[in-house]
């Protein structure tokens, strides 16, 4: 059955009145759902019979099916596995940091995009996740924990901006104060470069960080690794990072995977260094280099830990301000570009 969430939060008032109630009752709808958590149309009592009635037989609240969990030994990150009502696989990864908890949740199951070290993109493609199934992932995980998650990153399994009108109905979800309520710096979009999507995402969506997978300084090379993304080139990409963060003034991050030999010589690092110190006068833009996690089957290796730390130094050096990512849920194949297949 279609999952309320499906329909934007704008339209829950004409849903009331179109079942026989008043409009302003979305509020307390929305209140059950997102608040106190009640995902039982029954049992929410300021909401008149006949319009609960009405929701029970057109509407369902949650849309998938847990069906397993693996915790890291090392590190408490902890992978979810659900399955959709059509039998899809889906899962998120729990991130418990010692101040925070965060949340990487999957926007599509497969992804086409086939960037070239990542696990996820050697899943086919099956179809994009609507918003219920992006903010069930939320429910889970909320419910598991028994806290509230701190903040959210759209960068699981999939595309998010090709999934764009179901990610900007979820975005607006998670950004109200009215729906789970998170602060525009606490929720971060990752996509592997859709310009025409980013320029979009800066026009119309809720403000959100966004996170761009550049992984290469050059336009050659970013086509061998990011062989559809690549269609635009580095050049518009970063144009489009400048238009987002013109736009929204949020922090915009380049994420930079480190692949042992085949993008983490010193030259790579100038090159990218050079693309983004100019950058700096638009807005906040920040590096994070992401050492490759192992994918069973694919031919890359990790970069020599030496080699992260020049490349991280010459960026500095450079005053492009650069974080080095903290490998998470490796041992589990939970760790960034690691989601493939459920096992
Ligand atoms: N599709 C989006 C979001 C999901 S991927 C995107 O590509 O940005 C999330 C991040 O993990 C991206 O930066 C991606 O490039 C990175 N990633 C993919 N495979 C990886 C691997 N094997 N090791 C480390 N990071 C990887
Ligand atoms: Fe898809 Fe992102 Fe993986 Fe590329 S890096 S295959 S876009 S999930």
């Amino acid at each position: 059955m279609n999952s309320l969430l499906n329909v934007p939060l704008s339209q829950w008032p004409e849903i009331i009145e179109g079942l026989g109630g008043e409009a302003y009752r979305a509020a307390q709808l929305i209140d059950w759902i997102f608040k106190k958590r009640v995902f039982s149309f029954k049992k929410m009592s300021n909401i008149s019979q006949k319009v609960r009635e009405g929701l029970e037989k057109n509407y369902s609240i949650r849309s998938l099916m847990l069906s397993g969990a693996e915790e890291s030994k090392v590190d408490g990150t902890t992978r979810y596995f659900f399955k959709t009502e059509d039998g899809h696989d889906v899962s998120c990864v729990y991130l418990p940091f010692e101040h925070r908890r965060s949340l990487c949740l999957s926007t599509q199951a497969g992804c086409a995009w086939g960037c070239v070290f990542c696990a996820s993109g050697q899943v086919k493609f099956q179809r994009n996740l609507t918003p219920s199934e992006m903010i069930d992932q939320v429910f889970f995980i909320e419910e598991i924990v028994g806290k509230p998650l701190d903040s959210l990153l759209f960068m699981g399994m999939g595309e998010p901006l090709a999934n764009y009108n179901a990610l900007v109905d979820t975005l607006n979800m998670v950004r109200s104060p009215l729906g789970l309520g998170f602060g525009a710096r606490h929720v971060t979009v990752s996509t592997s470069g859709l310009v025409p999507q980013i320029e979009m995402l800066a026009e119309s969506a809720p403000k959100v960080n966004l996170a761009i997978s550049l992984h290469a300084a050059n336009d050659p090379l970013r086509k061998t690794l990011l062989p559809k993304s690549s269609a635009w080139s580095i050049k518009e990409v970063l144009n489009a990072a400048k238009t987002y963060s013109k736009k929204t003034g949020a922090t915009v991050t380049f994420e930079y995977v480190l692949l042992g030999g085949v993008n983490d010589s010193e030259q790579d690092a100038k090159r990218l260094a050079n693309l983004i110190r100019g950058l700096a006068r638009y807005g906040d833009y920040w590096v994070n280099l992401i050492a490759y996690n192992p994918v069973p089957g694919l031919p890359y290796v990790k970069p020599e830990a030496d080699k992260v730390d020049l490349f991280k130094s010459i960026l500095t050096v450079r005053q492009v301000p650069v974080r080095v990512r903290k490998p998470q849920g490796v041992d589990i194949g939970a760790g960034c570009g690691q989601l493939g297949e459920a096992r």
